[in-house]
């Protein structure tokens, strides 16, 4: 291959838009005259990853690293200059016009390209061995006909065919000039201890691993013949260029399907993901039958939050599948399942039925990740041995206390309860132990944050347990505050008519009205200084007011508060909030101001329970009592008016 012009990478940089080439990686959203997305570099929960088209460049404040749209594909596809301008000229149909080069410039391409290299011969000589040679043909081709493959779908996932023998393909590649050295490093070949070559795949139907920009890093090969004694699948060996935790099969043929369904489908293997796509299914990938890594969760999370696992009735996949879910839920996805039927998987369900159908069952049948296990747990007899339900009621509160987001961890864990028939406060109070423990790591690690004081006036102060972060509801309520004060919400008013306000006006009457406060200090802070200058001059303060704070903890409060992504339309499983912006937010915060409510009450009521056990006189005993139902039934009052809105 020749060097490319000069002429053609200038017009190769003049062509590219560095937003659509990083959009093909990560999720990008719009913001003024930039994009935002969670940086594809590091692990990070909140974007910090920026894509400027008009200077032309990108800049992930997470990891350091920024460019231009050439340094991009070379971070993150491990491209070479060259192959990243060739990646481009392919995108935006540029001919490269090339330069004549030496052997020894061929020679200097490092060794990972030379593996790519081999691996798309390989990939075209088993293509070529399927579709035109005659034992392939009646072998090969044959099998994957057989399987209810159509040739269209054999072409999009690139299937072929690895002939019989000892070294057919050894050999071809020697012919074509490709050195031994590489097709062992790739795993095409194993060197005997003779020195000879000899094929890995032979005799195999071949499923080329792609990477997320198309290129082969390595391949799985079925065994045909039914007497054979050998694994039915062998894949690559871990190289250079394939490692297998970072790989998800079927992503590069999925990953435009993923971004525009926001969800994707994870199956256990290769035919699974081509049945399915071939049934017109086309947002499904494999983890390719390991348990899920960190890094394929972190390539499916650049581009949906939302996850559904597709796994076989039978309990031990059941099971496996459980740990991915945890790792899931930590890293804050959104995780649903579709339980099969028994003995189908989702290749043969896919081959069932037609698209239309198989969308439908699917969308019929998928349940959130929380009744699925709950259910998967519960049928194993669970339900009579008071042990074993101990123990599902742990499993399934440790999984909701990974989630990141508190909202969704309080939604579940009522579903939960309900599910198992167990008083919610009892799941709480085990919820925030296992959290506990875990945020005490965490805080070792950051000793200077988490710092809890009660602001409330001490009439008001209750004892509760030490609350080392702003509750969710507080959160919300401040960030609507920030970032919607001067929208308008709609509500009804104690005269049953409709009214209209800004949100903060909302928020800040009922509030003060209950004399209620924030148990996070900042938040108090933000909250009496906007209800001071409503209630003076019935003006809303606005974000930039405390942006610019001269107390910077109250900038960086707000500034946190303005950038983080506003997740509450998104917790609920079936969207609540439809219609309009408008109707949204009003919903949004009417549920935001009874939950806050609830908590209140909620920390009132275990003060009062605490109190009651400190009683002896009998008089004291019966007015605390009388004060705990009281609170109670405006609690359950609460909660059936929160039952009523969401
Ligand atoms: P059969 O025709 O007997 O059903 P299969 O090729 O469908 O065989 P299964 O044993 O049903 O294979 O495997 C279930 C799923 O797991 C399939 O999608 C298969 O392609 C996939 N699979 C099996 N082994 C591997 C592997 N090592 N890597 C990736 N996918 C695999
Ligand atoms: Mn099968």
């Amino acid at each position: 291959m020749g060097l490319i012009s000069p002429a053609t990478v200038d017009r190769i940089l003049d062509a590219a838009r560095i937003e659509e080439v990083v959009g093909e990686f990560v999720t990008l959203k719009r913001s003024g005259g930039s994009f935002r997305g969670l940086s594809p570099f590091t692990q990070e929960k909140t974007p910090s990853f920026y894509v400027v088209p008009s200077k032309g460049i990108f800049k992930c404040f997470s990891s350091g690293k920024g460019g231009s749209v050439v340094t991009f594909l070379m971070e993150h596809e491990q491209l070479s200059y060259p192959d990243a301008l060739r990646w481009l000229a392919k995108k935006y149909q540029i001919e490269i016009e090339e330069e004549e080069t030496s052997p020894e410039q061929d020679a200097v391409r490092d060794r990972r390209e030379s593996m790519f290299a081999l691996n798309a011969f390989a990939l075209k000589q088993f293509g070529e061995w399927m579709w035109n040679d005659d034992h392939g043909r009646a072998v090969g081709l044959a099998y994957f006909r057989e399987r209810g493959f159509t040739d269209e779908t054999l072409r999009k996932f690139e299937l072929g065919f690895h002939l019989e023998g000892r070294d057919a393909f050894a050999k071809a590649a020697a012919k074509a000039g490709y050195q031994a050295e590489f097709l062992e490093a790739t795993g095409l070949c194993i060197k005997r201890e003779s020195g000879d070559l000899v094929d890995r795949f032979w005799g195999r139907a071949m499923f080329p691993i792609h990477s997320l920009s198309g290129r082969v890093v390595g391949f799985g090969g079925r065994v045909l013949r039914s007497d054979a004694k050998t694994a039915k699948y062998l894949n690559s060996p871990e190289s250079d260029i394939y490692h297998k935790s970072q790989v998800l099969y079927g992503l590069f043929q999925a990953k435009q399907a993923i971004s525009r369904a926001n969800k994707v489908y994870l199956v256990e293997g290769y035919t699974d993901v081509i049945s399915m796509h071939q049934a017109g299914v086309h947002n499904v990938v494999s983890s390719s039958g390991t348990a899920l890594t960190l890094d394929q969760i972190r390539l499916v999370k650049r581009l949906t939050e939302h996850v559904t696992l597709l796994y076989d009735g039978d309990k031990a996949g059941i099971r496996a599948s459980f740990r991915g879910i945890d790792l899931l839920l930590e890293e804050g996805l959104y995780v649903r399942a579709v339980p099969l039927p028994d003995g189908e998987d989702p290749d043969s369900l896919a081959r069932s039925m037609d698209g239309e159908s198989l969308n439908a069952y699917l969308a019929e049948h998928e349940v959130d990740f929380m009744q699925f296990k709950v259910e998967a747990l519960t049928e194993e007899g669970a339900a009579q041995d008071p042990i074993r339900r101990a123990e599902v009621v742990r499993d399934v509160v440790q999984s909701v206390a990974k989630i990141p987001n508190a909202i969704l961890r309080e939604v579940y864990l009522r579903d939960s309860a309900q599910r198992l028939g167990i008083d919610e406060r009892n799941l709480y109070a085990e919820m925030e132990r296992i959290r506990g423990a875990e945020l005490k790591n965490a805080s070792q690690r950051r000793p200077d944050r988490d710092s809890y004081e009660d602001p409330s006036p001490p009439e008001m102060q209750v004892q509760r347990p030490q609350a080392p972060r702003p509750l969710a509801v507080e959160d919300a309520l401040v960030k609507v505050l920030l970032q919607h004060g001067s929208d308008r919400v709609r509500w009804t008013g104690p005269d049953g008519l409709e009214q209209e306000d800004a949100a903060a006006a909302l928020i800040l009457d009922d509030l003060s009205s209950d004399e209620l406060a924030f148990g996070h200090d900042p938040y108090q802070r933000i909250y009496l200084e906007m209800l001071a200058v409503w209630s003076a001059e019935e003006r809303i303060l606005g974000p930039e007011h405390f942006v610019r704070h001269e107390d910077p903890s109250l900038a960086a409060t707000a500034a946190e508060c303005l950038t983080e992504r506003y997740q509450l339309a998104d917790w609920s499983r079936k969207s609540i909030y439809i219609g309009s912006m408008e109707d949204q937010l009003s919903n949004h915060v009417h549920e935001c101001l009874l939950r806050f409510k609830e908590h209140r009450l909620e920390d009132r009521i275990r003060a009062s329970v605490a109190a009651l056990s400190a009683l002896t006189d009998p008089a004291d005993r019966e007015a605390k009592l009388s004060e705990f139902v009281r609170i109670q039934a405006l609690r359950n009052a609460l909660r059936a008016e929160l039952q009523r809105v969401v």
